[in-house]
C-alpha cells in the first residue's frame, strides 16, 4: 500500500476515534470509509439545498391550557432528491461540522420573518408567536445580532413575535458574552427560550443569569410522566424552577390526555406535541375557520 493511502486511512480512524464517545482507540475499515463518504456526499448535498429548493419549515402549534393557539415552532425539513426527506437530527450536526449551518441559520431566520409579516396581514393569525431554532455556531457567531436586526428592518417583521430557541450547549462557551448576546435581541424585541432543558450541560448554576423568558421542558420529562415517582417529581422541580424565576413554561412532545392534564396541575402553562398537531408545512391549516 502506498504511504500516503495509508496516511489517509489513518486520518480516517483518527477522525471517527475523535467523534466517537466510548473510544480513543480505532482502527481504519472499509466500512468506515464508506461513512466518511456518504457523510461526505451529504454535506455537499447539504451545500446546495437553499438554491436547490429542498430545504422548507414545518410549523408545530403551540398551545395554552385552553388548546388556544397561541404560536409555532419553525422545525427545518430536507428533502433530498434521492435519499427522501432526512431528519434535522442528522443533518444539522452535520451543517454545524460543515459551517453550512451559517447560510442555513440565516435561510430559517429569513424564511421566518417573511411567515411572520404574512401572518400579520390576517386579524385570526397576527398575535401569533414563532419559535425558531438558532445553533450555538449561529449564536456565537459577532455578527449575529446585527444580521438579526437588519432582517428585522428589511422584512419589517414584528420581532415582538419571535422568539429564539437556544440550547443549553451553548452555555459551555463564553457566558459573558452569550448572555450581551441575548441582552442585544431582547432590546431589539426577540425573546429567548432555553430548548430541551434539563437534559444538557450543567447550567443550572448559570440559569439565574441567563436573560431568558421561556423554559422549554424536554419531550423526556413529560414522558417520565407516565410512570409517576422520581421521573415526576424531577419533572414537578423543572416546572416550578422556572415558574419560580417568572418564566413562561413550555412542555414539548405531549402525546396524550392524561400528560396534558398532569403538567397543568404540576403548573405547565403551554404545550407542544402531536396531541395538538404534528409539524406541517402548511401551517395555516391551523388557524383556518
Ligand atoms: P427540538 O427543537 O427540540 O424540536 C422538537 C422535536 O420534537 C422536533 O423534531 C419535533 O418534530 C419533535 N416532536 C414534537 N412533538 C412531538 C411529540 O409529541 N412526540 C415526539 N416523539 N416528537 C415530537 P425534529 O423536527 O425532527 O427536529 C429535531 C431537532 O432538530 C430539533 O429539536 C432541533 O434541535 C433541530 N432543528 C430543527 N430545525 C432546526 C433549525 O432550523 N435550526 C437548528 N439549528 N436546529 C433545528
Ligand atoms: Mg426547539
Ligand atoms: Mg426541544
Amino acid at each position: 500500500m502506498a504511504g500516503d493511502e495509508l496516511l489517509r486511512q489513518a486520518d480516517i480512524a483518527l477522525k471517527t476515534a475523535k467523534r466517537s464517545s466510548d473510544t480513543a482507540i480505532s482502527f481504519f475499515d472499509r466500512k468506515m470509509e464508506s461513512a466518511v463518504k456518504q457523510r461526505l456526499q451529504l454535506s455537499q448535498a447539504l451545500n446546495h439545498a437553499i438554491e436547490r429548493h429542498e430545504l422548507s419549515l414545518a410549523m408545530q402549534p403551540q398551545v395554552n391550557k385552553y388548546q388556544q393557539l397561541i404560536g409555532f415552532e419553525a422545525l427545518l425539513r430536507w428533502q433530498h432528491p434521492e435519499l427522501g426527506e432526512i431528519s434535522p437530527a442528522d443533518f444539522i450536526p452535520l451543517a454545524e461540522t460543515t459551517g453550512a449551518i451559517l447560510k442555513i441559520g440565516d435561510w430559517v431566520l429569513e424564511k421566518s420573518c417573511e411567515t411572520l409579516v404574512r401572518w400579520a396581514t390576517s386579524s385570526r393569525s397576527k398575535h401569533l408567536k414563532l419559535s425558531l431554532n438558532v445553533s450555538p455556531i449561529q449564536f456565537r457567531r459577532r455578527d449575529f445580532v446585527p444580521r438579526v436586526e437588519q432582517l428585522l428592518k428589511r422584512t419589517g417583521a414584528n420581532p415582538n413575535n419571535l422568539r429564539f430557541e437556544l440550547t443549553e450547549s451553548l452555555m459551555a462557551g463564553d457566558i459573558n458574552f452569550i448572555v450581551s448576546q441575548m441582552n442585544s435581541l431582547r432590546e431589539l424585541g426577540v425573546s429567548m427560550s432555553l430548548d430541551d432543558f434539563g437534559t444538557g450541560y450543567a447550567s443550572l448554576a448559570y440559569l439565574t443569569q441567563l436573560p431568558l423568558d421561556e423554559l422549554k421542558i424536554d419531550r423526556a420529562f413529560v414522558q417520565d410522566l407516565d410512570q409517576h415517582g422520581k421521573g415526576e417529581l424531577l419533572t414537578e422541580t423543572l416546572i416550578s424552577l422556572g415558574r419560580s424565576m417568572n418564566l413562561a413554561v413550555i412542555a414539548e412532545g405531549v402525546e396524550t390526555e392524561k400528560q396534558f392534564a398532569r403538567l397543568q396541575e404540576l403548573g405547565c402553562e403551554f404545550f407542544q406535541g402531536y396531541l395538538f398537531g404534528r409539524p406541517s408545512v402548511d401551517a395555516e391549516r391551523y388557524f383556518k375557520d
